[in-house]
C-alpha cells in the first residue's frame, strides 16, 4: 500500500509546478510568478495561497497540501461543462457539481443538498431537468444539458422563479399517482364554430372525438375529467381557461388542428405559456408539452414541430399547467387522412393519457418514450 505524500514549503518537482498551476487557476497565485528557469518550488507564496484556499474551503489550515487538501484542489478546478458528468457507485465530485446543483435549485429541481457530489438525489433531478426541456433522461451532465440549464438560468432570473417553484410544488404534493387527480379537456371551437375544414374534416368534430377518446381513457385510470364545453357550445378561451380554475384541476389539455395555404405544411405541435420577453414561462406546462410531443411522434406518423412558449389566452389564465396540442394540418392530405383514421386518434388518445401518467411518475419510475403501454397503468 502506497501512501499518498504530503507537499510542504521547501518542495519542489512536477507535483508542486501541478499544484502552483491549479493555485493559478483559482486566482490564488500570480501565474506569472512561476520562475522561468529552475524547478517550481513550494515558497512562501504558495504556503499563503494554500492556507487562503484551506480557509475558503473550511479545512485544516496548515498550509500544506495533504491528500485531502490536494484531492480538494483538484475539485475546485473543475467549471461546469469541462466534463461529462456520469453517474457511479464512485461519483464524481466537484465544483462543477456544486455549479449544477445550485442551477438546477434556481430552477426549482430537487436535488438535495449543494454538496458538489454528483449523488443519485442529484442525477434524479438531472434526469427531471431532462424531460422537462425534452432531452434525452440519461442522467449524465453533457454539453447540451449544460447549455439548457444556462438558457434556462438565464430567463429564471428575470422573475419566474416564485412561479417555477410553486408549480413544481403543486406537481410534488399531487403525488406520483393518477387517481384523484382532475384535468380539464378543451376541445378547440365548437357549436356554431367549427374550427377549420379541409380534407373532407371539421376541426371541431375531429377534436372532440379525440377528446372524448382522451376522457374514456382516464376515467378508467380514475381521473376526475371534465370537458371545457359540449359539442353545442364555444365559450371563448379566457371562459374556458376560468372553468378550469373554478373545477380546480390539475392540468389542462387543450386540442386543435391547423390549416396552412401551402399543403405541404404538416406535423404536431404543443404550446404552453411561455414569455421570452418578461423571462416568464410554466416549465411543468412546457415538460408536458415536450412529453405530449415525444408521446405522440413515437406513436404516430405525424411530423414533430416541436413545443413551443405562447401567451393565448387558455395558456395565460389557467392557474394550473395547460398544454395546446395542435394535432397536424387539415390542409395537409398526408395529416388528413391519418386524423381521418380511427386507429390514428386512438393512438393519438393513448399518446395524451400516457404523457399525464409520466407528469405525475416519479423519475426512477419512468420508462422510454413509446413503450409504456395502457395496461400496465391500469395494472399499477
Ligand atoms: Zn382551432
Amino acid at each position: 500500500m502506497t501512501t499518498e505524500p504530503t507537499y510542504r514549503r521547501g518542495d519542489s518537482g512536477p507535483a508542486v509546478a501541478a499544484i502552483r498551476e491549479r493555485l493559478a487557476r483559482l486566482g490564488l497565485i500570480d501565474a506569472g510568478s512561476i520562475p522561468a528557469q529552475g524547478e517550481p518550488v513550494f515558497d512562501e507564496a504558495v504556503e499563503t495561497a494554500v492556507r487562503h484556499f484551506q480557509q475558503t474551503r473550511r479545512t485544516t489550515v496548515d498550509g500544506m497540501v495533504t491528500p485531502g487538501t490536494m484531492r480538494l484542489l483538484e475539485e475546485a478546478s473543475w467549471r461546469l461543462g469541462d466534463r461529462d458528468l456520469t453517474p457511479a457507485a464512485d461519483p464524481p465530485f466537484g465544483d462543477d457539481v456544486a455549479e449544477l446543483q445550485r442551477s438546477l435549485l434556481t430552477l426549482g429541481f430537487d436535488c438535495g443538498r449543494v454538496n458538489g457530489a454528483y449523488d443519485p438525489t442529484t442525477v434524479g433531478a438531472v434526469r427531471e431537468f431532462q424531460r422537462n426541456v425534452g432531452l434525452p433522461a440519461t442522467g449524465v451532465t453533457d454539453l447540451a444539458t449544460v447549455q439548457a440549464l444556462n438558457r434556462l438560468n438565464r430567463r429564471m432570473a428575470h422573475g419566474g422563479l416564485l412561479h417555477a417553484m410553486r408549480e413544481s410544488e403543486a406537481i410534488q404534493s399531487a403525488g406520483p399517482a393518477l387517481p384523484g387527480k382532475t384535468l380539464v379537456l378543451d376541445p378547440g371551437h365548437g357549436g356554431p364554430d367549427s374550427g377549420v375544414g379541409a380534407g373532407g374534416l371539421i376541426e371541431a368534430e375531429v377534436v372532440f372525438d379525440i377528446a372524448d377518446r382522451v376522457k374514456t381513457r382516464l376515467e378508467k385510470l380514475s381521473v376526475t375529467t371534465y370537458m371545457s364545453h359540449g359539442p353545442g357550445g364555444s365559450p371563448d378561451d379566457r371562459r374556458r381557461a376560468e372553468k378550469a380554475n373554478e373545477l380546480g384541476a390539475d392540468l389542462l389539455i387543450s386540442l386543435h388542428c391547423d390549416a396552412h395555404s401551402n399543403p405541404a405544411a404538416s406535423g404536431v405541435a404543443a404550446f404552453y405559456y411561455g414569455n421570452d420577453r418578461f423571462g416568464h414561462s410554466s416549465p411543468t406546462g412546457e415538460r408536458f408539452a415536450g412529453l405530449v410531443q415525444r408521446e405522440i411522434t413515437a406513436r404516430t406518423g405525424l411530423a414533430n414541430l416541436g413545443t413551443h412558449g405562447m401567451t393565448w389566452d387558455v395558456l395565460r389564465y389557467t392557474q394550473m399547467p395547460a398544454v395546446r396540442i395542435e394535432l397536424g394540418y387539415l390542409t395537409s392530405p398526408h395529416d388528413a387522412a391519418l386524423l381521418a383514421s380511427q386507429r390514428f386518434r386512438e393512438s393519438c388518445a393513448d399518446a395524451i393519457v400516457i404523457a399525464v401518467q409520466r407528469l405525475y411518475l416519479p423519475p426512477e419510475s419512468d420508462s422510454p418514450t413509446g413503450v409504456l403501454r395502457l395496461a400496465e397503468l391500469r395494472a399499477q
